[in-house]
């Protein structure tokens, strides 16, 4: 069976980047009938917080993104001392002794004399007499991954071809001196247990695959099909600023910036394949192809997606905007939709002209009353129809020497409480007599 999973760590809010990640695993998943697994990385537990576990999972219900099952690294650290212990059996993992500052110091030496900052594997010397009499004076030990030296390559879903040389990286550190495991090997066991068939995530973990193949083959497991995606950049193309980096789904809600509309958004750049709006997440499930994406940066454009976001609410159908109604539910009608639908960019919005035109409509008492009462008086003595509007308009003007525009713009003012909205004309028909007197009327 197909497997994939969205693997965050719950050290923050998810950013649109790592949402990104989740939309992909996700529509591959259901395109191929697959899994999707979301997997807790939170083994660093310091920075972890349940309080932004809970967000990353509202985010992704919010978008249509349910997950199959759901697992915490947390959860899972005696598995992964039981393979620690095996593969340090196997001598496929070393203890290792420095410090962070002599680390850093063979580093800058390194470096100074034009050589790639590599690990010189000083720990691998020692003898188990030495190791033992280190951790008795109160050492403590991290652990190493031993890389054995090769080309590693693999066929990348998104990439192509990649290659590896083993000998331009340093032996990964998988357990910190506090015992804390490192996502490089944590990350793999898991993978190896639960049976993931493809891992898709961003090109910044292309150094970390080539590691993590080593470490499958040492764990006797099945390679994952890999995918790195290209990382978002800014609409001009310079590298991924700090704004756009950082930029979360709760702040893109706060904009009012609808799911469907990301969803659309996030599924389609950085592939051929263009962005067009989805009523639902099935559909952009059918179109989802994984082939459709390339290496070229892919640039996030904040503007049209907030354009693409107004159009969404010009666009979607009924059905999948009533969804979204929470209050006055029963008013949101084809009807009134159709009504409202090019003056509206937000929910909020939808709900504030539900208000207006069915609810509890609050009438500032500063309103020129002498004026509210003039035009009460002009309303024609008859049903109201299509015709009544230019009917009023008319017998003000032929009392009244004003320009039609500020009459439009006092009688909104009176009847919706706003300076722009639906026509006039249209807005007096949903209004009603009853209602349009009220709001008229001196004494309320
Ligand atoms: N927790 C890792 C991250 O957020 C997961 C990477 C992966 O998908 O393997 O970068």
């Amino acid at each position: 069976m197909n497997k994939l999973r969205f693997a965050p760590s719950p050290t923050g809010n998810l950013h649109v980047g790592n949402f990104r990640t989740a939309l992909i695993n996700y529509l591959l998943a259901k395109k191929i009938s697959g899994h999707f697994m979301l997997r807790i990385d939170d083994t660093d537990i310091e920075r972890s917080n349940l309080i932004y576990e809970e967000q990353i999972k509202k985010d992704l219900v919010w978008a249509g993104m349910n997950w199959d099952s759901e697992v915490k690294q947390s959860q899972r650290i005696n598995k992964y001392k039981e393979v620690l212990d095996l593969l340090i059996s196997k001598q496929l993992v070393y203890p290792c002794f420095e410090d962070p500052e002599e680390l850093n110091l063979k580093r800058k030496a390194q470096l100074s004399t034009g050589k790639p900052p590599i690990y010189d594997r000083k720990s691998l010397n020692l003898t188990d007499k030495e190791i033992e009499e280190k951790i008795s004076n109160g050492k403590k030990p991290h652990y190493r991954f031993f890389l054995k030296s090769e080309k590693i390559i693999w066929d990348d879903l998104v990439r192509g071809e990649c290659v590896l040389d083993t000998a331009s990286v340093s032996d990964p550190i998988i357990v910190r001196e506090d015992g804390r495991f490192i996502y490089t090997l944590a990350s793999v066991i898991d993978d190896s247990d639960f049976k993931i068939t493809h891992i898709i995530r961003g090109e910044d973990h292309v150094t970390n695959s080539a590691v993590q193949i080593q470490i499958f083959k040492a764990l006797n497991s099945q390679i994952p099909q890999m995918g790195h995606l290209s990382l978002m950049t800014d609409i001009d193309g310079g590298g991924l600023s700090k704004r756009i980096g950082s930029l979360s789904i709760d702040e893109l809600k706060k904009q009012n910036i609808e799911p469907q509309a990301l969803t659309s958004y996030l599924a389609k750049i950085g592939s051929s394949q263009n962005v067009e709006l989805h009523n639902s997440i099935n559909q952009l499930i059918n179109e989802f192809d994984i082939n459709s994406f390339n290496k070229a940066p892919t640039k996030f454009d904040h503007e049209f997606l907030k354009n693409f976001n107004v159009k969404f609410f010009h666009l979607i159908n009924f059905n999948t905007i009533k969804e979204r109604i929470t209050e006055n539910k029963a008013y949101f009608t084809e009807e009134f939709w159709d009504f409202i639908k090019t003056n509206v960019s937000s929910i909020d919005q939808i709900h504030e002209w539900l208000d207006i035109l069915y609810g509890n409509f609050y009438i500032d008492k500063n309103y020129d009353f002498e004026t509210k009462n003039f035009y009460l008086n002009c309303f024609p003595d008859q049903p109201i129809d299509h015709l009544t509007w230019s009917k009023w308009l008319e017998n003000i003007s032929l009392k009244v020497n004003d320009k039609k525009i500020n009459i439009v713009k006092n009688i909104r003012a009176f009847l919706t409480g706003k300076s722009s909205g639906p026509e006039l004309s249209s807005l007096i028909i949903f209004l009603g007599k009853e209602k349009i007197f009220q709001r008229l009327k001196t004494d309320n």
